[in-house]
C-alpha cells in the first residue's frame, strides 16, 4: 500500500491522532512501519536514528527478541486473568523484583508497587494513594494538590490539574484547590549548564509560602518531576530537590517524584530519587517499566504510605481504586523480559559512563546560530532556539521535520529540541545524532 496516493487517502481519515496536529500530518504524513536496534523503518523504505528513544520509552532499542518471547509465551500461557479479587503469579513477581530495585535507602524502601496502564494512570494512581494515605492517618482535611510550572503529569484531571503546561489546561476544567511551584528554568542564570544548574535552590521555598497562603493542613501532596522532560527538558537546581523534602517532611506533606522519564536509567541510575540522591515518598512511572512494548505503569510508595492504608479505615477494600488492565500478565512478562535485559547490559548505569562523551557531544552545538541554551544531563538533552517573531514553535518544528527527512528522530516541544536515545545508544551515533542537528541547525537559521 501506498500512504502517500491520494486514492489511499481515506485510510488516513478515521485514526483520530493523540496530540497531533491532524489535518497538518495526514497531508504529509510520516509512517514507521518497522525498527531494530537503534534505528526505526519508514513506509517508503528509509532508516531513521531513534534520538528520542520513541517517546523517552524504548530504553532497551528496539525489536528485543527476549521481550518478544516473553509477551507470546504468556499470551498462549495465560492471556488475562481478573486484576479485582483475583490475581496471577506474573504480577507478584514482576512487583517483588521491581521491589528490590526500588528508590530508597535500606530502613526506607519504596517497595510497594501499584500497577496502572501509562504514566497518565500513574500520576492520577499516586495523587489519589497521597489523599487517601492522609484521610487513613486521620488527616481527611488534607486534599490541596501542589504541582509546579511547566510540570507535565498526563492527561488525566489529576493530571492536568498539577500539571503547568497551558495548552493542556486552557480547554478543560481542574481540580479544586490546586496550586503550583514556580518552575526553576533560568536562561539568564543558568544557561549552557552541564547537569545540575548552579543557581535556583531557594525557588523549593515556594512551597513554604503555599502552606502559609493554604495552611498545611490542607495540603495532601506534592508532584514534580525531577528533571521535568516534556516541557524541554528543565534541570533541577543543586539543592533544590533536597529542599522540597525537607519542606515536606517538615508540614506533613508527601512528596511525589513522577519519574515516567527519568525512571529506568535515564540519568545513569535506575531512578532519578538514586540519582539525586532524594528519597520521596511515591514515585511515578510507565514508559522505561516494559521497554514501550506494552502499555504499562507503575506506582513505587513507601512502606509508611502503604502501611496506613493497610491498617487504614476501610474495613474491606483498602483502597477503592484499580483498573482492568492493572498487573496485565502480557505487560508484566514484557516487564521482566526488560528488566533481564536492562540487568544483562547494565542499561540502569550505562547513561552515568556516556554522560561526559554525551556532555561534549550535544554542547558542541553551542554557538549555532539560534541557539540560546543547552542543558544536558544523564542522556538527556534539551535545545532551546530562539523563536520566530509571532511563530513560536514553527523553527523547531523545522528542525524535526528536516532530521526526519535526513534520518534522524529528535522530539520538539515549543522552539525546544529534546534528545533521549535509546541506552544502548553507542559513541558514533551519538556523534551522527549531533552531525544530522548541527548540519539542519545551519540550513534553518
Ligand atoms: N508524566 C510524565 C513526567 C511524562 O513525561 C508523561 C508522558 N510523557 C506522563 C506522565 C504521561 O504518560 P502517558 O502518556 O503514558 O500517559
Amino acid at each position: 500500500m501506498n500512504i502517500h496516493s491520494k486514492s489511499n487517502a481515506p485510510v488516513l481519515d478515521s485514526y483520530w491522532m493523540p496530540f497531533t496536529a491532524n489535518r497538518q500530518f495526514k497531508a504529509a504524513p510520516r509512517l514507521f512501519t518497522a525498527a531494530k536496534g537503534m534505528h526505526y523503518t519508514t513506509d517508503d523504505g528509509r532508516r531513521v536514528l531513534d534520538g528520542t528513544a520513541g517517546l523517552w520509552c524504548v530504553n532497551a532499542g528496539h525489536g528485543r527478541e527476549q521481550i518478544t518471547r516473553a509477551v507470546e509465551h504468556q499470551l498462549a500461557t495465560l492471556d488475562y486473568a481478573p486484576s479485582f479479587q483475583m490475581g496471577h503469579p506474573i504480577a507478584f513477581d514482576f512487583a517483588e523484583r521491581l521491589a528490590a530495585l526500588a528508590p530508597g535507602s535500606q530502613d526506607n524502601k519504596l517497595d510497594r508497587v501499584f500497577f496502572t496502564g501509562s504514566g497518565s494512570e500513574s500520576v492520577d494512581t499516586a495523587l489519589k494513594i497521597a489523599v487517601a494515605y492522609q484521610r487513613a492517618i486521620g488527616q481527611g482535611t488534607r486534599t490541596r494538590l501542589i504541582g509546579r510550572e511547566r510540570g507535565y503529569h498526563g492527561v488525566g484531571f489529576g493530571g492536568i490539574t498539577v500539571g503547568g503546561l497551558v495548552n493542556n489546561r486552557r480547554v478543560f476544567p481542574q481540580l479544586p484547590g490546586a496550586d503550583h511551584l514556580r518552575h526553576t528554568h533560568d536562561l539568564e542564570r543558568n544557561a549552557f549548564t552541564r547537569g545540575q544548574p548552579e543557581h535556583g535552590a531557594d525557588l523549593a521555598d515556594d512551597l513554604e509560602r503555599l502552606v502559609v497562603l493554604h495552611g498545611a493542613e490542607t495540603i495532601a501532596a506534592c508532584i514534580v518531576e525531577p528533571v521535568a522532560g516534556s516541557t524541554g527538558v528543565l534541570l533541577p537546581p543543586k539543592g533544590y530537590l533536597q529542599r522540597l523534602r525537607d519542606i515536606c517532611t517538615k508540614h506533613g506533606i508527601l512528596l511525589i517524584f513522577d519519574e515516567v522519564i527519568t525512571g529506568f536509567g535515564r540519568l545513569g541510575a535506575p531512578f532519578a530519587a538514586d540519582y539525586f540522591g532524594v528519597t520521596p515518598d511515591l514515585v511515578t512511572t510507565a514508559k522505561g517499566l516494559t521497554n514501550g512494548a506494552i502499555p504499562m505503569g507503575a506506582v513505587f510508595a513507601s512502606r509508611t504510605v502503604h502501611d496506613a492504608l493497610m491498617n487504614g479505615p476501610e474495613a474491606a477494600i483498602e483502597l477503592f481504586h484499580g483498573y482492568t488492565y492493572s498487573g496485565h500478565p502480557a505487560a508484566c512478562a514484557a516487564g521482566l523480559a526488560t528488566l533481564d535485559i536492562y540487568e544483562q547490559e547494565g542499561l540502569l548505569t550505562r547513561a552515568s559512563r556516556l554522560e561526559s562523551q554525551w556532555h561534549e557531544a550535544i554542547h558542541s552545538l553551542a554557538g549555532l546560530p539560534k541557539v540560546i541554551d543547552i542543558r544536558t544531563i544523564g542522556l538527556v538533552a534539551g535545545i532551546e532556539l530562539a523563536s520566530r517573531p509571532d511563530a513560536a514553535g514553527t523553527r523547531a518544528y523545522e528542525v524535526f521535520v528536516k532530521c526526519f527527512e535526513k534520518g534522524l528522530l529528535i522530539r520538539v516541544t515549543g522552539d525546544i529540541i529534546a534528545l533521549s536515545p535509546p541506552l544502548i545508544v553507542e559513541e558514533d551515533q551519538i556523534g551522527e545524532i549531533v552531525s544530522v542537528l548541527g548540519d539542519v541547525l545551519r540550513q534553518v537559521s
